[in-house]
């Protein structure tokens, strides 16, 4: 198990296993993120930038509703014991919102994805082929989005390469 910490401070937690899909190379779980090992193994830093932004983003929205929380503790309304109810039901929701939209909103996980695929593809050295992004943006993720359109949103020339656009 490693520590990598996204934001500076805030943990995340990488695991080598190949307990996944078989054509995913790696996932993330809130601060959780398991790596097939051979990437460990080729010390493939794009693929662990790709499940930290993951992670970032998880954090960010769970974040946001740990802010609400407080500002709801802060209200002016109610009982102590209401405000309390309505923070803790928030940060509930925090927790699972990254997931909950990822999985049921398609616009958010294209955001996602792209995100990712961007800092995994910048870390790579120039003139490798990015084309494999592409293609797995346009038919892993069900975004019902073409090659084409992924590769534009990915950067990808027509020479398949990241950044040559
Ligand atoms: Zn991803």
């Amino acid at each position: 198990m490693n520590i990598r910490f996204v934001f500076g401070i805030l943990p995340a937690f990488i695991r080598y296993g190949d307990d996944m899909k078989d054509w995913v190379g790696g996932e993330a779980k809130r601060c959780f993120i398991t790596i097939r090992p051979k990437y460990l193994a080729l010390k493939d830093e794009g693929i662990h930038q790709h499940e930290l932004e993951h992670v970032k983003q998880w954090y960010l929205l769970m974040l946001s509703f740990v802010l609400l929380s407080i500002a709801a503790l802060a209200m002016p309304f109610g009982d102590v014991l209401d405000r309390m109810l309505l923070a803790v039901m928030l940060i509930c929701i925090g927790v699972v919102a990254h997931e909950f939209l990822y999985n049921s909103v398609r616009a958010y996980r294209l955001r996602c994805e792209v995100d990712a695929y961007h800092l995994q593809l910048a870390t790579y050295q120039d003139g490798s082929d990015a084309m494999w992004a592409a293609r797995a943006l346009s038919e892993k993720y069900d975004l019902n989005i073409t090659v084409s359109e992924a590769m534009e949103l990915l950067c990808v020339g027509a020479d398949g390469q990241y950044g040559s656009v």
